[in-house]
């Protein structure tokens, strides 16, 4: 590709003077597990998002899990989520034996739409989870006001917003707990999977934290069966020294973020992304829509533009999910942008220069 989807190796030059002899020290002294790097960065990461409490583990899709099942869903239960997010938000209910319940977004910024959750509410209900999609957070305060109405917990999936902010507080921070994700190709990424939990109540954090690690907090005592979801300390040492760099980083994908709204202006045929008011977006990606989706896909690749699709088919239509019983139309309007929207490369190291290219090739793809 001419202009990359995703430039990582970029981000690594920016942390190799830092966490290369961090990395080799870590290998000489075989301190894989735990350590005084896994306990510093889930100190650092709950400071960044403003959280009391950060649990690291294995990946993003575990941490989903672990906070579903400390916020009490369990077999038989339904999760209320939005139609529109990765297909981990639904799976990690569904390993739970829980059913996951999609919820339409709103067409402004495709997330959640607060007004249509109070239907999708069942005796059932065990917890609701918007999706911080695409960088920016979803309107957690009014899903918060829904949820409370009828005791419910709500999660937040973070793993696409590390820096966001809503009214001025800090994705991962806005409700009971939240789930962040550290797989590589995230606002913040690790040299491999990773996650992580982040909350400010004690006893969940000390439940989340009691599972992730067999059933036990003192060694030879197991009180719940658990599962085996760790932060690597290697994963630790190049987390840390990224999060270090994260603030400019966001603000890069911001710079990012606008020069690609001037480039793309006025072109007929193509939606730009919107901000919900009372948010700062961190650009996790840069969503457009427009018609003819898949020949405009085509055309980019054909021109060596890395774009890609987020995503191309909602969760629950998915063959992984036929047994749910979900039909077209399920969620309309999630349904029609999974045909029309269109990710373009977006990553702090972008040059204007690739974005003029990746703007001159979309102008005429969709000509
Ligand atoms: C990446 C992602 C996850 C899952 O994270 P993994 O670390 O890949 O398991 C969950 N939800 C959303 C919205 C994601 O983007």
């Amino acid at each position: 590709m001419d202009v990359p989807f995703l430039d990582l190796r970029a981000q690594w030059a920016d942390i190799a003077d830092e966490a290369e002899p961090a990395l080799l020290e870590a290998f000489r002294s075989c301190g894989f597990i735990g350590g005084p790097h896994v306990a510093g960065f889930e100190r650092d990461y709950a400071a960044f998002a403003e959280a009391r409490h950060c649990i690291g583990v294995g990946n993003g899709t575990d941490a989903l899990e672990l906070a579903m099942r400390a916020a009490g869903v369990g077999p038989g239960g339904e999760v209320i989520m939005p139609a529109n997010t990765f297909i981990a938000t639904a799976e990690a209910a569904s390993r739970i034996g829980a059913r996951p319940v999609p919820v339409d977004v709103e067409d402004a910024c495709l997330l959640i739409d607060p007004e249509r959750i109070e239907a999708a509410i069942t005796e059932r209900t065990q917890a609701i989870v918007p999706v911080h999609l695409y960088g920016q957070c979803a309107p957690v305060e009014q899903v918060i006001r829904v949820a409370e109405g009828h005791h419910l917990p709500v999660i937040e999936d973070a793993a696409q917003s590390q820096g966001a902010t809503r009214h001025g507080r800090s994705a991962g921070s806005l409700a009971l707990a939240a789930a962040t994700s550290f797989y590589p190709g995230k606002n913040l990424g690790a040299s491999g999977d990773a996650g992580a939990v982040t909350t400010s109540d004690d006893g969940f954090a000390h439940q989340v934290r009691l599972v992730s690690a067999h059933g036990s907090i003192e060694k030879y005592s197991h009180e719940v069966v658990g599962l085996n979801s760790r932060l690597d300390a290697i994963h630790a040492i190049t987390l840390a020294a990224k999060l270090r760099r994260l603030p400019a980083w966001n603000r890069a994908r911001r710079a990012v973020a606008e020069l690609y709204a001037e480039l793309l202006g006025g072109i007929d045929g193509l939606r730009l992304p919107e901000t919900l008011p009372g948010n700062e977006h961190v650009w996790h990606l840069f969503v457009v829509r427009v018609d003819q989706r898949n020949r405009v896909l085509d055309r980019l690749h054909s021109a060596g533009i890395g774009a890609g699709l987020h995503y191309p088919q909602p969760w629950y239509l998915s063959p992984a999910y036929r047994h749910l019983g979900y039909r077209p139309g399920t969620a309309p309007v999630a349904e029609r942008a999974a045909d029309r929207l269109l990710s373009l490369p977006m990553f702090p190291h972008l040059k204007p220069q690739q974005q003029e290219r990746v703007a001159d090739a979309v102008r005429r793809a969709v000509r």
